[in-house]
């Protein structure tokens, strides 16, 4: 077997590092936009985008311009004193997304928590829920991040499994199901609902259309708040700047995260109105890093790359592009195409002696494109939105290349 230079470097991970993820095995050492190049100086398109964190695409010069500016005036500060770029980015989020503030946290999953917290803290002081009663009603399928909070209503067993006891306070319903999850919304002591309005992880479900509708009506029927987390399908991905604005929607509580950075480090936001997140008061809540400088300058750069090049339109046209292709390969193999804008998936049968999406997984990645199997039989593809036409199309035909080459 030829040795690659990369094999050096899963093995150190693999030594010495926690076994938490079990990575396709490519050692990738830089980026630029669409393409990722690995140790042996192979390129790949990359179809994952970090999980949809990467939607400008790798090293954005104007985004790694930023960063280097500030990094070499100033990076952290803590909450302890004002800083000269917070107020200005917090100035720009809101106006961008339209609430009249932000709180500002590091990954995902911290943003999650934050609003969790924020929406029990408004139904104890604004709503008058009796304290420690507070219901927040979440989706089957979920994926909101890996904290023992967020866990504690997550029905995956793989996230679940043996990490008890479980923190109460959720109601689960079924995803997509509108008469389940509005019956769960009148229920006593409801605060909340929180809800991917696409689940990314669980392989790309797209709720039919009026479901964010019917959620946001019977919200404002019982006086709930409406949770949205966008983490993965904000900032464009779906060929809107947000998924909620597919049906008009707008959140009580908007959580971001992953592209609010364009992949550049964590940065993540919770926005909401005054009424809601005034219920914060000093010391309630906070992160060291958490609105740091470096994360403010990179976050402006970032959405401002959004709306300069046009990034949702984009996304729109080559989602339903790269969609009609992955509908025309004719192969069994393909049970069913699926998603909005640029965050797509596929479901592909089993083929082989006990082969799964992640052999097909194997096999684009021999052939130039990365892309990662959720669950066993999805395939989610979710390139950079700034690939053009014509890389829509070579990619589509190395995925229809490949998938005719196992049929
Ligand atoms: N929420 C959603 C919808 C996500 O998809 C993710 C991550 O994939 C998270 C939250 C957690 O984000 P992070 O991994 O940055 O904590």
């Amino acid at each position: 077997m030829i040795e690659t230079k990369g094999q050096k470097f899963m093995a150190l991970e693999d030594q010495f590092g926690a076994h938490n993820y079990h990575p396709l095995p490519v050692v990738l050492k830089r980026g630029k936009g669409v393409f990722v190049w690995d140790t042996d100086d192979k390129r790949y398109f990359d179809f994952l985008s970090a999980y949809s964190a990467v939607n400008q695409g790798h090293c954005h010069p104007k985004i790694i311009q930023a960063l280097k500016d500030q990094a070499d005036q100033l990076t952290l500060t803590s909450r302890a004193f004002y800083n000269d770029q917070l107020g200005v980015y917090e100035k720009y989020i809101t106006g961008y997304f339209g609430y009249d503030k932000v709180l500002p946290m590091n990954t995902g999953v911290e943003a999650v928590e934050t609003a969790l917290k924020i929406c029990r803290k408004w139904s104890y002081e604004v709503k008058g829920i009796p304290d420690e009663k507070a219901v927040i009603v979440v989706a089957s399928g979920n994926f909101h991040g890996r904290t023992l909070g967020v866990i504690s209503f997550s029905n995956d067993p793989d996230a679940r499994g043996h990490f008890g006891p479980y923190l109460p306070g959720f109601k689960v319903v079924p995803y997509n199901n509108i008469s389940e999850i509005t019956k769960a919304i009148a229920g006593e002591n409801v605060a909340g609902v929180m809800i991917e309005p696409i689940q990314g992880e669980a392989g790309v479900i797209v709720p039919q259309d009026g479901y964010l509708n019917a959620v946001r009506q019977a919200c404002d029927d019982h006086n709930v708040l409406f949770i949205a987390d966008e983490v993965q399908t904000g900032i464009a991905r779906t060929g809107k700047l947000l998924a909620c604005d597919h049906e008009e929607v707008r959140p009580d509580i908007l959580i971001l995260g992953k592209a609010l950075s364009g992949g550049v480090m964590p940065v993540s936001a919770v926005l909401a109105d005054d009424e809601i997140m005034m219920c914060i008061k000093p010391g309630q809540h906070g992160s060291t890093f958490g609105g740091n400088p470096l994360a403010c300058v990179v976050g402006v750069a970032a959405l401002e790359v959004v709306k300069e090049e046009n990034l949702a339109e984009k996304a729109d046209h080559l989602g339903k592009i790269f969609r009609d292709r992955m509908r025309k390969i004719n192969s069994p193999l393909i049970k069913t195409v699926r998603g909005k804008g640029l965050l797509n998936a596929i479901d592909v049968e089993p083929f082989g002696e006990g082969k799964t999406a992640y052999d097909i997984c194997l096999l684009l990645m021999e052939n130039g494109l990365l892309a990662k199997q959720t669950h066993v039989h999805t395939i989610r593809f979710a390139p950079p939105l700034v690939i053009t036409e014509d890389q829509i199309h070579e990619c589509a035909d190395i995925i229809e290349n490949t998938i005719n080459s196992v049929s």
